[in-house]
């Protein structure tokens, strides 16, 4: 992105890195990851800032580019953030409580895991995973056999199944200064590791326990954009199940929702801006399509209801857009949603 004076926010270039064979709308600019001859030149005399808002960038991409051009979030915090096994260390350390855990490198590791945790535990793998892939949810001892070889034998990370009685998510947002703000905890429901439904809570008893959490992670990873960290509710209080360094799906509401989007403060935040307001403008939900979008003019005949239609090959799990409903009061909204989930067929 080029940025060379605040006034320029309004008018950044983008410069897109993606894996090979991706392909972008429009002919905009494009460089692999891989491509590091190309990308010096790219971000040294051209760009001065890079973000990223997927965390499968190869950790070595970034820490590449940080010796040339400031990089928010820092690779470090990319590094812990896409590795299971250092994020819920870095949780442990931090005091934050979260499931049991174990690193699993071995079929004799996960044996040993399983005897000191118990059943049900989850196994996942500690990198890549994503929308319930790469992960397995082990229920008796006939499950424990095969599944390391199952998730293709790469290091995982063994969970204790944690009996949640909701899944809440918060959206952070720090500034370069150390400013920090963040939204109203999110309600999420998820089927088959998938989210289906995020809800914008009012007045949430937990808001101020997940928010010191969240502060404590912030400051020692030194972070600057928007980080969503995901929750379970369990005895009246929060287990850390993950975090992710970047927007997040579970904060789409924003866009109509809030008085600045979660977009626009990462940018904000990483371009050394004010932040925004990160307040609600009424009720919101988000409601995901997974594997095709409904028919756009139902969709769109439901009340203050706002479709996004990402433009991808309809396959199935695949999320391929999503639409955000407000109201002024939450028995209304509530109704917006049924409607919504009424289009849904999958
Ligand atoms: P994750 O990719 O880790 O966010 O997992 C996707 C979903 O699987 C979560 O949102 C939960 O619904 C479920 N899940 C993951 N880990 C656990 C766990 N340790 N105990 C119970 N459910 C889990």
């Amino acid at each position: 992105m080029r940025l060379r004076t605040d006034d320029d926010i309004y008018r950044a270039r983008l410069v897109y890195l993606g894996p090979p064979g991706y392909t972008l709308p429009m002919h905009l600019p494009y460089a692999q990851y891989g491509m590091f001859v190309l990308l010096v030149p790219l971000f040294m005399f051209v760009h001065y800032l890079v973000t990223f808002e997927f965390e499968s960038v190869p950790a070595e991409t970034v820490a590449f580019l940080s010796q040339f051009v400031p990089v928010y979030p820092s690779a470090e915090a990319l590094r812990i953030a896409r590795d299971r096994w250092f994020e819920k260390s870095m949780f442990k350390d931090l005091g934050i409580p979260t499931p049991a855990f174990a690193d699993i490198q071995s079929q004799a590791d996960l044996d040993a895991a399983v005897a000191s945790i118990g059943l049900p535990a989850v196994l996942k793998t500690r990198t890549l995973g994503y929308d319930g892939k790469g992960q397995k949810v082990l229920r008796t001892a006939a499950d424990v056999t095969g599944t390391f070889a199952e998730l293709g034998s790469v290091p995982c990370l063994l969970e204790g199944f944690v009996p949640f009685t909701g899944e809440v998510s918060l959206i952070a947002v720090r500034g370069r200064d150390g400013e920090t703000c963040f939204y109203p905890l999110v309600h999420n429901t998820h089927e088959s590791g998938i989210l289906r439904l995020s809800v914008a809570s009012t007045d949430h008893p937990l808001q101020a326990l997940a928010q010191d959490y969240a502060e404590r992670v912030l400051k020692k990873l030194d972070y600057v954009g928007v980080l969503a960290f995901e929750f379970f509710e369990v005895d009246g209080g929060l287990k850390a199940n993950e975090i992710a360094p970047r927007v997040h799906n579970s904060g789409h509401w924003t866009t109509e929702g809030a008085e600045c989007s979660q977009f626009e403060n990462h940018l904000r935040a990483v371009a050394g801006l004010p932040l925004g307001s990160t307040a609600k403008v009424g009720e919101s939900a988000m409601l995901n399509f997974i594997g095709e979008v409904p028919a756009v003019d139902k969709v769109l005949s439901v009340d203050d209801c706002h479709l996004h239609h990402y433009g991808k090959a309809f396959k199935a799990g695949r999320k391929v857009g999503h639409a955000t409903v407000r109201s002024a009061d939450r028995e209304t909204l509530d109704r917006q949603v049924k409607q919504v989930e009424a289009l849904i067929k999958n």
